[in-house]
């Protein structure tokens, strides 16, 4: 049985005083992780105090990318050895922000996930079509490519330790969510996707769904077969909207 997920990006926000309370909160109303995982991603420079709060809790933590090269001339860059060393259990892959604002390629993404697995992190790819991909018929083809990348450089073999997020970037940010419907069917394209690779990595690979997730909305994609879990952005910053959309997958 897949393990729901509910992983917390915060990106660029946060401060010293917002993850000591963020945190606290989530640990006071931490439940034994038998069904659910509870995972946050914050920026680097709060990773030291994410790892101080939740060693030994139940709630994981990972980085919101990380650099290939393993050390070097890479200003502003993070390796997964350091994001090892400050106990990461995942690393996030070509969020749609990375890739639109930073220009990852679909290369650059397949590198990143390389470094990620070949280190020992977990990493969290993240796949999703446009709104102008979506309305000309495109999704798939734009997904299929998206995965291709990272199965070509780095083996159907190197998903045993990645989890899938679908990201429609139409809903991130928006307040739009994809339906259950919309969300499913992309989500069943993934697996078939990966199960016609392996049939074994394919069924247990978790697939999160990312894009305006909320305490209302949460409860009726996480039924759907083939979501497990959600990646959370805006409602992963205050606790008690990322605990009701946990409490929605109990
Ligand atoms: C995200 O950043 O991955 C995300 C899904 O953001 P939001 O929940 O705010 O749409």
């Amino acid at each position: 049985m897949r393990k729901i997920l509910i992983a917390g990006n915060w990106k660029m926000h946060g401060s010293h005083v917002m993850v000591a309370e963020l945190l606290t909160k989530l640990l006071e109303n931490v439940i034994p992780a038998d069904t659910i995982e509870l995972a946050v991603f914050p920026p680097f420079p709060y990773l030291h105090g994410t790892q101080a709060l939740l060693q030994g809790s139940p709630v994981s933590w990972g980085g919101q990318t990380l650099n290939p090269a393993p050390q070097g001339a890479h200003t502003g860059e993070v390796s997964a050895a350091m994001l090892l060393e400050f106990g990461c259990r995942f690393v996030l892959v070509g969020h749609s922000e990375r890739r639109s604002l930073y220009g990852d390629s679909n290369k650059d993404v397949a590198l990143r996930f390389e470094a990620a697995v070949k280190a020992g992190l977990e990493p969290v790819l993240c796949v999703g079509e446009s709104l102008e991909e979506r309305e000309s018929g495109d999704t798939e083809a734009v997904i299929a490519r998206q995965i291709e990348a990272v199965i070509d450089h780095c083996g159907i073999n190197s998903f045993s330790s990645a989890i899938v997020a679908y990201e429609p970037v139409w809903a991130i940010g928006t307040g739009k969510t994809a339906s259950p419907d919309q969300a499913q069917e992309v989500h069943a394209f993934i697996r078939d996707k990966l199960v016609a690779q392996d049939d074994i990595i394919g069924g247990q690979i978790r697939i999160l769904y990312g894009g305006s997730v909320n305490g209302s909305n949460a409860a009726d994609l996480f039924a759907r077969e083939d979501i497990d879990g959600g990646l959370v952005g805006g409602a992963s910053l205050k606790a008690d909207d990322f605990l009701a959309i946990r409490d929605a997958a109990v």
